[in-house]
């Protein structure tokens, strides 16, 4: 099936040719006629599957069709992130799928001075993709006017709600036209009963989209573990690297302080890495992830929330180097890899404070991970469990979900919304990512 049959103009197909997209994605077959009938939509996928093209090309095509000819250039779409790379890439993809439409956009989030956003801002936006901390924060300087949007797209709303983004949300609907005055589009990886509430206030008779799952689509993935002391990860994880010559790996840790120690360590190993986390400021996180992309930097160590969205194409090598707290991450980090139907590797060092960890994950996928003990790495069966630090040993789902505050939001948008935001040392699963 070709992109043509699904009733996208010449200049949209012109751009995803350029792109060198031949078919599309599954989301995109079915999420991209129902947008363009200006149907809500609530849809089950995860990033990978092609979801962002599946929102922005009916976007700009229902824009494109209803131009406002009065000469003023209200936003007319907002896409909410919840964090700044994945605002930065929808950004970039509104802007290459928009390329031959005469249509503005724009991407504000926090962590880089408002100043230039504003200007931007006041030249006139049609499509603003935002993160909700500095979007509130634009509200209230009355820097954006929100009362002409007739689309609006919650992209990983999952995550979102998870990072304790929910008051945030609100208080952007409150500047919305009303869910009959508007089209609503939610994505998310996961549908929990929050999900669901949100979806119920903020979508008028949404179309299910469901696509198949990560977890079980990933056969193209190749997953494997093994076992290894605890002292013993980094030493592993340089061998691997260098034995193999990877030379594009990103390695998850459970926390930023970890990252950064890690990234150091494999340094003074030869091995050129840079961590990105939330501590980092918005230049180095870019920095390191163009360091990454370009080649120049051969280890990306990053956090969960980091790494969220993260768009690398083709990446051959994901490592956790510890297993997440939560389940339906290990999901999200093996997501990076194995994407756009290329071949990729996940692989797993868990030592024995994990096993617990492992067993969820398991459980989660359906099917046992198969597990390999590499010669000289051996686990020292003496060793006993100790509790994991930074984290909970057990579902951090279970955590409050506001504990650790939103990324990318402001201390004054965490006063805002009654949010305390714990910068680190916190043991919430989602405190200290
Ligand atoms: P997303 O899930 O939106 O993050 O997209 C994942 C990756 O797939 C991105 O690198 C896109 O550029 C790429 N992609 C999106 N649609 C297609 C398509 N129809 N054919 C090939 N690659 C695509």
């Amino acid at each position: 099936m070709s992109f043509d049959t699904l009733g996208l103009s010449a200049e949209l197909l012109r751009a995803i040719s350029e792109q060198g997209y031949t078919e599309p994605s599954p989301v995109q077959r079915k999420a991209i006629p129902i947008i363009l009938q200006g149907k809500d939509v609530l849809a089950g996928a995860q990033t990978g599957t092609g979801k962002t093209a599946g929102f922005t090309l009916p976007l700009l095509q229902r824009l494109s069709e209803n131009p406002l000819n009065n000469g003023r250039r209200p936003v007319r779409a907002l896409v909410l992130t919840p964090t700044r790379e994945l605002a930065a890439q929808v950004g970039a993809s509104v802007q290459t799928y928009g390329r031959h439409l005469p249509l503005q956009s724009a991407v504000v989030f926090g962590g880089v001075k408002i100043n230039p956003q504003i200007a931007k801002l006041r030249r006139g936006v049609d499509i603003l993709v935002a993160t909700p901390g500095r979007l509130l924060d634009h509200a209230s300087q009355r820097t954006v006017d929100l009362s002409q949007v007739e689309i609006l797209v919650l992209d990983e709303a999952d995550r979102m709600l998870d990072m304790g983004f929910i008051h945030d949300i609100r208080k952007v609907m409150a500047m919305l036209p009303g869910k009959d005055a508007r089209q609503t589009l939610l994505f998310s990886a996961t549908f929990s009963n929050e999900i669901k509430q949100l979806a119920n206030g903020l979508l008028n008779r949404p179309e299910l989209i469901e696509v198949a799952r990560r977890n079980t689509t990933a056969e193209k993935i190749e997953q494997r573990v093994h076992p290894v002391d605890k002292h013993r990860k980094r030493e592993l994880l340089s061998h691997m690297i260098g034995a193999h010559d990877w030379r594009q790996v990103l390695v998850f840790t459970r926390t930023k302080h970890g990252a950064n120690r890690l990234a150091q360590q494999l340094e003074k190993d030869g091995l050129s890495a840079a961590a990105i986390h939330g501590n980092k400021s918005q230049g180095a996180r870019t920095r390191a992830l163009a360091g990454f992309k370009s080649g120049n930097v051969r280890v990306l160590v990053a956090t969960d929330i980091a790494a969220r969205g993260l768009d690398i194409d083709q990446l051959p090598h994901v490592v956790n180097f510890e297993l997440p707290n939560v389940p339906e991450d290990y999901v999200h980090r093996i997501g990076r890899t194995g994407r756009a139907g290329n071949e990729g590797e996940a692989v797993s060092l868990v030592c024995v404070d994990e096993h617990k960890l492992l067993r969820d994950i398991e459980r989660l996928l359906k099917r046992e991970l198969p597990k390999e003990v590499l010669e000289g790495y051996e686990p020292d069966p003496s060793i006993k469990a100790e509790p994991i630090q930074n984290g909970r040993n057990g579902k951090g789902r279970s955590q409050p979900r506001n504990q650790g505050g939103g990324r990318n939001r402001s201390r004054s948008a965490a006063k805002r919304s009654g949010n305390v935001r714990r910068e680190s040392g916190g043991n919430s699963a989602y405190g200290n990512r």
